[in-house]
């Protein structure tokens, strides 16, 4: 147990020094009794613990594809050359260094930034040039930060909207004390309420499970590790409405008897912590956690922070445990459901941020409400992240089955041609599926949408998305570690404009290979964007290929070549 403290422990060195030195490691290693190699293999883990001293300020710019296409390099050109520093070196100067980094949840608000963990949006070279005058002089970062808002771009009808509507503290958990938890588990039955992270696991047989489970100890975490690249949804909801997390973290502790919750908070979302901590001090005051919590005798339950260090994987819901534990972030081999087998070892429900708010919306507003909202699999709204290509981006409460059509109307997209759900491990689609429905029974979406104009070079995106894998692979297992090495290297051939029929064929082999065979969700979809892009973009792929040397569009016969260069040459003059 003494080592769930070690993330935290590392972060105090990391705030105070500026990275985790050798006497650092060799104090914690003491005081928490972990080796000092265990100690050393955990901070080459997470991206957000350094080894070499950093400036005073850390700029972490964000790298996805969303940000490629809103000015990334400009941006990273304008901190270079204002702080003097090259990005992604040892950028020590004392004063700043600058970091790439996947996507820190500003899609609608990029290009974006992140000094120190305060955020600075809508940035431009002015603004730069600004932002690194006032640092030199002295200004305070807090102060001179964007004050981070969520655009809420769109919500139901008043009767329809489910989680942006007015919130009263203690709407959902003052019922718990007139309400079994068989009540509660027939309500979220009722509503059929699947995980919001991606999975859609029923969220009722989930709690069943631990429920059921003989541990006396048991545990609910809260991940708020949205980390799926062009998703900021769950961050909208800490930030407008933390209490309704807390509500449904306490309800689940009502059904399953858990002692114990943590939200599991991603670094990039830092900023949140000073709302969230403050709900939480509300709730013990209101006598909603703690000892005999929501007047009900001997329901106790606490809930703590934890922050994550920045690790896509840990997303997935054993490797978060694992970081919980003060380990490297490494998902756990599906042997037991965390129900049966999670933190130290005892039941564990893990949810995530809009699973927990609308479980207390469902217990507060009561089946009723959602009879006519959605559709029969799917009830109730869902919560989007729509950026990309669209004159409003932003989040959407949309009712379950809504066609993609008409949110790329809402959010005034322009030109679309090429739609991204539920981040690079969701799917694609084209033209022909933009009045699919948004819902269980047709086309489900973990809560991203990006959008790409016809303008868009599809290889681009896939380059983005491929590198991102696999930087963000924990290498734990062979299929994923290699194959996105090689994905990549067919990225590299398509964009020589070397590739061929059957280096695409390569691809959905290694993307049925990777399904089959990787560890976690992030070795199974790696491939699954570029397998279906082949599919669903023929005319992209069949006929055209980037020539990278004059960027020329080059026709290409996949049938017939073969490495064919001096074809190559030819056609590109
Ligand atoms: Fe790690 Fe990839 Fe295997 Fe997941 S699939 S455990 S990220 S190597």
């Amino acid at each position: 147990m003494k080592r769930s403290k070690l993330l935290t422990c590392l972060w105090e060195f990391q705030q105070s020094d500026g990275y985790i030195s050798d006497k650092a490691i060799a104090e914690i290693s003491q005081k928490l009794k972990v080796s000092k190699i265990e100690i050393e293999g955990v901070v080459t883990f997470y991206h957000f613990f350094h080894r070499q001293p950093t400036g005073k300020y850390i700029i972490y710019l964000n790298n996805s594809i969303i940000s490629e296409h809103k000015g990334f390099s400009t941006i990273k050109a304008s901190f270079e050359k204002e702080t003097n520093c090259t990005c992604g070196q040892t950028n020590y100067n004392g004063m700043f260094s600058i970091f790439e980094t996947a996507c820190i949840g500003l899609s609608d608000q990029e290009p974006a930034a992140l000094i120190n963990f305060f955020p600075f949006t809508n940035l431009t070279p002015a603004k730069v040039k600004l932002i690194i005058e006032q640092l030199k002089s002295g200004a305070d970062l807090k102060a001179i930060s964007d004050k981070y808002s969520s655009k809420i771009q769109f919500t139901p009808p008043e009767d329809k909207t489910v989680f942006f509507r007015a919130y009263n503290i203690g709407a959902a958990i003052k019922k718990l004390k007139d309400t079994s938890p068989q009540e509660v588990l027939n309500n979220l039955k009722n509503i059929k309420l699947a995980g919001r992270g991606g999975a859609f696991f029923p969220t009722a047989l989930k709690w069943e499970h631990s429920q059921k489970s003989p541990h006396k100890t048991k545990y609910i975490i809260c991940n708020a590790d949205e980390g799926e690249p062009g998703t900021f949804k769950d961050k909208a909801l800490l930030n407008n409405l933390p209490g309704l997390a807390l509500e449904g973290m306490i309800t689940a502790a009502f059904v399953t008897g858990a002692q114990k919750g943590y939200i599991y908070l991603r670094a990039e979302y830092s900023y949140l912590i000073p709302i969230i901590e403050a709900t939480i001090h509300k709730f013990y005051q209101n006598g909603y956690l703690g000892k005999n919590c929501c007047g009900i005798e001997s329901f106790n339950f606490d809930i703590d922070i934890q922050l994550g260090a920045g690790a896509y994987v840990c997303g997935a819901e054993s490797a978060l445990i694992e970081s919980i534990e003060g380990k490297r972030g490494i998902p756990r081999i599906r042997k037991y459901f965390p129900t049966e087998y999670g933190l130290f070892g005892r039941s564990t429900i893990v949810n995530n941020v809009e699973t927990l708010v609308m479980a207390a919306r469902i217990i507060e507003l009561e089946p009723a409400f959602f009879k006519n909202i959605g559709t029969n699999k799917s009830k109730g709204t869902k919560l989007l992240s729509v950026s990309g290509d669209v004159a409003k981006p932003g989040i959407y409460e949309i009712e379950w089955g809504i066609s993609v059509n008409e949110i790329l109307h809402k959010s005034q997209a322009t030109s679309p041609y090429y739609i991204q759900l539920s981040g690079p491990s969701g799917e694609c689609i084209n033209k022909s599926e933009f009045e699919r429905q948004i819902c269980k029974e047709d086309l489900l979406c973990g809560g991203s949408i990006m959008v790409f104009s016809k303008s868009r070079s599809i290889i681009q995106i896939l380059e983005n998305f491929i590198t991102f894998f696999k930087t963000e692979s924990c290498g734990n297992c062979t299929p994923c570690r290699a194959g996105t090495q090689i994905l990549h290297e067919k990225i590299k051939k398509l964009k020589k404009g070397l590739c061929t029929k059957k280096d695409l064929e390569d691809v959905k082999q290694w993307g049925q290979i990777m399904r089959l065979t990787s560890k976690c969700g992030l070795g199974q979809y790696a491939a699954q964007t570029f397998a279906m892009a082949i599919e669903k973009f023929p005319e992209y792929f069949n006929l055209k290929i980037i020539d990278e040397s004059d960027n020329k569009f080059v026709e290409f016969d996949m049938e017939t070549a073969v490495f064919d260069y001096d074809l190559l040459i030819k056609n590109s003059q």
